[in-house]
């Protein structure tokens, strides 16, 4: 296959997933998570593509700076230098400046205190809340990310292994509509393996950052990454069964959430399913 069939392969298949789990609209104002990884710079060059077939439906990007000295730096950059040649509004949003610290203070905090959970834990929770704030902040009433097909698989398992199973209820290709303040969240990649996003940005030369985050990795999710690349290197395929079987179980999990009750977190005043979010609750922590 050449270059230029690969990408358009890319394309259809993203489009495909995109009709068929209902994730946009046409006239959608959908603000693409980009990080500056390979991912969700292919997410942004597919969907910059297709956005111009939909003249009345817009596409901003949302950046969020974690603060990690030396490393998330140059990925504000890539982010910023593609979002200018694509002609897309960048908008970015840092921790320092919604939460008060950095990532980088925020370990710091954690590691002095013992507490044992890892810089992951905060970071996801900081920034899910970093995006949502960002997308309210340009109207948006979608948010697309770049999750792959790798990611969304390991993330299942996770939360069989770690025994959370309600969340993959609550995970899937589209969140529901929850809360008004909750923006609606969409994963056009959800059905394209990481190698694919990653061949379609070198086949176009996107130029995106390569080298791991310091604090990569929570120990299990490589465990299962390594298990799942395992698997489909001697049994091609498996990835697809796997997210095809967890898209069949998710409808009879659906009653496991019961209904969530959100009121306006104590500190913050965003949506929380208790008396404080879950980004306030760990903010608390390193106090
Ligand atoms: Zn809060």
């Amino acid at each position: 296959m050449c270059r230029r069939c690969f990408a358009e392969s890319v394309e259809d298949k993203v489009r495909a997933t995109i009709v068929r789990h209902r994730m946009l609209e046409y006239n959608d104002h959908v603000a693409v998570a980009v990080s500056g990884g390979k991912d969700s710079l292919t997410l942004l060059e597919v969907l910059a593509k297709m956005e111009r077939n939909y003249p009345r439906a817009t596409l901003v990007a949302v950046t969020v700076d974690e603060g990690i000295r030396g490393y998330r730096d140059e990925a504000m950059e890539i982010a910023a230098a593609t979002c200018t040649r694509l002609g897309i509004q960048n908008h970015t949003v840092s921790f320092k400046q919604l939460y008060g610290y950095t990532l980088d203070e925020i370990v710091e905090r954690i590691r002095e205190r013992k507490n044992p959970l890892t810089p992951c834990a905060f970071c996801g929770v900081l920034r899910r809340k970093a995006l949502n704030v960002a997308a309210l902040e340009v109207n948006a009433n979608k948010i697309a990310t770049g999750h792959t097909l790798d990611d969304e698989v390991q993330t299942s398992l996770l939360n069989i292994f770690h025994g959370d199973v309600p969340k993959i209820a609550a995970e899937g290709p589209v969140t529901g509509k929850v809360h008004p303040r909750l923006v609606q969240k969409v994963k056009p990649l959800c059905e394209i393996p990481e190698r694919e996003s990653a061949l379609y940005a070198y086949v176009k030369d996107v130029a995106f950052q390569s080298t791991p985050c310091p604090y990569a990795g929570e120990a299990m999710r490589n465990d299962i990454r390594a298990l799942l690349n395992r698997m489909e290197e001697r049994h091609a395929g498996t990835k697809f069964t796997v997210s095809k079987s967890i898209a069949r179980l998710r409808p009879a999990l659906a009653g496991l959430n019961g209904k969530s009750e959100f009121q306006a977190c104590r500190e913050c005043g965003e949506p929380a399913a208790g008396e404080l979010c879950m980004a306030c609750q760990l903010l608390k922590q390193i106090q």
